[in-house]
C-alpha cells in the first residue's frame, strides 16, 4: 500500500542524515513534512535570539524541500491537538520523526503515537540526535548509566563507532512521492515570521550564527579545511575570551538538528585519518562524546534539571537572592570578566565554553551561592544552543553538584579572564563604557584611583556598579559551605556515592539504592 505520510520535523531540522525522514519516503505516495508551534516548547519567553535561530532554521529546511518538490507545513498548538485533526484532513497512513529523549518529548511522543494508533496510523521512529542510541549504552551498562566519562568511553568502544550518516533525500527518491500544492496553503502553513513571534527588533543583536542546515555545512566545511586545527584541537587551550570564537559554534545547529551529530563526528574521523590527532577527552570527537554523555546520564538518572529527588546531585542549601540573580543574569555585578560575558551571551547567544565555566561557578559556589537551577533557566532562555540534558548536566558539574568534586577550585572573576587576554580586550568589546580603563584595572575598575576613573570617563558607583561580593572572602566561605554540603551527603549515603557510580556491578547501584531512599 501506498502511504499518505507525515514527517514530523521536531528537532532534526535537516535533509542530511535524517533516516526518519527517508523511511516516510517508503512506499510514499503524498508527503507532508510538518513543523508545530508548539506552546510549551516555543512560547514567547524564550529568548528572542533562539526564536530568529528557528525561523532561519525553518525558512532553509522550507527551502531545501521545495527544491524536492516538496515544502514545509507550519502549524500551531499542542502536537496532541493538532495531529487528530491532520490525520483526518490528509488521510494520513503514516507518522515518522526522530527519537527526542528529554521527558517532556517523551511524553508529547506517547501521547502522540496513541493517537496516531487510535486513527490507525502507523509510526516509525528513528534514533539520529545522538551519536549512539542512549538507552544501548545504558544496557550495555548494566542498566546504569556511566558516571564518569572513562566510563562512558570504555562502554562506546564496545559498540564500535557510531552509525554512518545517511545522505539527504534526492528528486530520485522522491519520484513517487508528491506533497499537494494549494494557494490557500502558502498562507495557512508558512514559516512564521518576527511580528508572529513577538520579537521586538530592538533587542535583537547582530545575527552571527544565522539558523539552518545549509549555514551549518557551510560552517562544517570551513571548519574541517582547517586539518591542522582539527588535529590538534585541545578544549582547554581554546580561549573563553577571544574576540572571535576559539571553538566551532557548532553548538546551536546540533542543538536544533540542523546538523547531525553523526555527520560532525565522521567528518572529523576523515580529517584525523593518516593524521597525528588529540584525542577524547580534550579533541573534537571527545567534545561530542561529552555530549553523549550528558545525553546518557540525562536519560538514565531521574529529575536530571532539578536538585531535588535527582540521586546523582549534591543537595546545597543554595540561598535565594532575586537581587544579586538579577544582577548576574543583567550583567550588573560589577566585576567587568563577568558582566561582559553576561553581555556577549545576551546579545549574540553564544558564549565559550570557559566562559560558562567561569559565569556558571560564579553564580553558584564561587560567589553568591545562588542555585544552579536558577542559572539553568537563564542559560535555557538565552543560549542559541539550550539543550535540556546538556545545560543541566553542566550546571551540575560547573556547581560541582555531580561529576565534577572539586569544590575548592573555585574560578577568580578577575585571574581567570587575565590568563588569556591581559588587555582586557574582550572586556572592552563588550563593555564599552570601560574601554579607556588601562590594563592594570580594567579587570578590577574599583580599585582605579579616582582620577583614573573620572580619565576614562566612568565613575565605579555611579557609571558601573560596585563588586557585588568581596570574591576572596565569600569564596572562602562558600567553599566551607560546600564542604558542610559534602559531608551531609557522606554521612546520608555513609559511603561516597562518586566511588561506585557508573561501574558494572551485579549488587545495587548507588542509583538503585538512592532511588529507593527517595521512594521511602
Ligand atoms: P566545540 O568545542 O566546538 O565542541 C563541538 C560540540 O561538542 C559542541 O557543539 C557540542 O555539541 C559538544 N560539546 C562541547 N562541549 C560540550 C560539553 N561540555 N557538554 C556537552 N556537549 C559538549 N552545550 C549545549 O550545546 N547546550 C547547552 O545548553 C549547554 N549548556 C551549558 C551550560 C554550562 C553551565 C556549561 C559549562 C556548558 C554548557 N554547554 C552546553 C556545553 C558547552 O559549553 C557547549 O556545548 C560549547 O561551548 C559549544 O560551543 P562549540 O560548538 O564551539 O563547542
Amino acid at each position: 500500500m501506498a502511504h499518505v505520510c507525515i514527517h514530523w520535523f521536531r528537532k532534526g531540522l535537516r535533509l542530511h542524515d535524517n533516516p526518519a525522514l527517508m523511511a516516510a519516503l517508503k512506499d510514499c505516495k503524498e508527503l507532508y513534512p510538518v513543523f508545530i508551534l508548539d506552546p510549551y516548547l516555543h512560547h514567547t519567553q524564550v529568548g528572542i535570539n533562539r526564536q530568529r535561530f528557528l525561523i532561519g532554521a525553518l525558512k532553509d529546511l522550507d527551502c531545501s524541500l521545495r527544491k524536492l518538490n516538496s515544502r514545509l507545513f507550519v502549524l500551531r498548538g499542542k502536537p496532541e491537538d493538532v495531529f487528530p485533526k491532520l490525520f483526518n484532513m490528509w488521510n494520513v497512513t503514516k507518522l515518522t520523526y526522530e527519537y527526542d529523549t528529554e521527558p517532556y518529548s517523551l511524553r508529547r511522543d506517547e501521547k502522540v503515537a496513541s493517537l496516531a494508533k487510535e486513527h490507525g496510523v502507523d509510526v516509525i521512529y528513528k534514533i539520529s540526535h545522538t551519536l549512539y542510541n542512549i538507552e544501548r549504552i545504558i544496557e550495555e551498562n548494566n542498566g546504569k548509566p556511566p558516571l564518569t566519562y572513562k566510563r562512558l568511553q570504555a562502554i562506546v568502544q564496545t559498540l564500535g563507532p557510531p552509525k554512518k550518516p545517511i545522505p539527504a533525500p534526492t528528486l530520485e527518491n522522491m519520484r513517487d512521492v508528491k506533497t499537494p500544492h494549494s494557494e490557500k496553503y502558502e498562507d495557512k502553513y508558512r514559516i512564521p515570521t518576527s511580528e508572529d513571534l513577538q520579537l521586538d527588533s530592538r533587542f535583537l543583536g547582530e545575527e552571527l550564527f544565522p539558523g539552518g542546515e545549509q549555514e551549518a555545512l557551510r560552517r562544517l566545511d570551513e571548519h574541517m579545511k582547517r586539518t591542522g586545527w582539527v588535529c590538534s584541537f585541545e578544549k582547554p587551550q581554546t580561549s573563553p575570551n577571544s574576540l572571535s570564537p576559539s571553538t566551532t559554534v557548532l553548538s546551536p545547529y546540533i542543538t536544533f538538528g540542523c546538523l547531525s551529530a553523526r555527520t560532525f563526528w565522521w567528518r572529523l574521523t576523515e580529517v584525523y585519518r593518516g593524521r597525528k590527532h588529540s584525542d577524547p577527552p580534550v579533541s573534537l570527537h571527545g567534545q561530542l562524546l561529552w555530549r553523549e554523555f550528558f545525553y546518557t546520564c540525562s536519560v538514565g538518572i531521574p529529575n536530571f534539571n532539578k536538585m531535588n529527588q535527582n540521586p546523582v546531585c549534591t543537595q546545597v542549601d543554595w540561598d535565594t537572592n532575586q537581587q544579586n540573580l538579577a544582577a548576574w543574569r543583567e550583567a550588573r555585578t560589577g566585576f567587568p570578566f563577568i558582566d561582559a560575558i553576561m553581555t556577549q551571551l545576551r546579545q549574540e547567544g553564544w558564549i565559550h565554553h570557559l566562559a560558562r565555566h567561569a559565569v556558571a561557578c560564579f553564580l553558584t559556589r564561587g560567589d553568591l551561592w545562588i542555585s544552579w537551577e536558577e542559572g539553568q533557566k537563564v542559560f535555557e532562555d538565552l543560549l542559541l544552543d539550550g539543550d535540556w540534558a546538556l545545560n543541566a548536566g553542566n550546571w551540575q558539574w560547573l556547581s560541582a553538584s555531580a561529576f565534577f568534586h572539586q569544590f575548592f577550585r573555585v574560578y577568580s572573576p578577575i585571574a581567570f579572564g587575565k590568563k588569556t587576554d591581559k588587555n582586557g580586550d574582550y572586556i572592552k568589546k563588550y563593555l564599552p563604557l570601560l574601554k579607556k580603563f588601562p590594563p592594570q584595572y580594567i579587570y578590577e575598575p574599583w580599585k582605579a584611583p579616582r582620577s583614573v576613573q573620572q580619565a576614562a570617563g566612568c565613575i565605579v558607583g555611579k557609571d558601573y556598579p560596585h563588586p557585588i561580593v568581596q570574591h576572596e572572602q565569600i569564596s572562602k566561605k562558600n567553599i566551607q559551605r560546600m564542604k558542610e554540603a559534602y559531608a551531609k551527603r557522606s554521612s546520608d549515603n555513609n559511603e561516597s556515592p562518586i566511588k561506585k557510580q557508573g561501574v558494572k556491578r551485579k549488587t545495587p547501584s548507588v542509583i538503585d539504592m538512592l532511588q529507593k531512599k527517595i521512594r521511602k
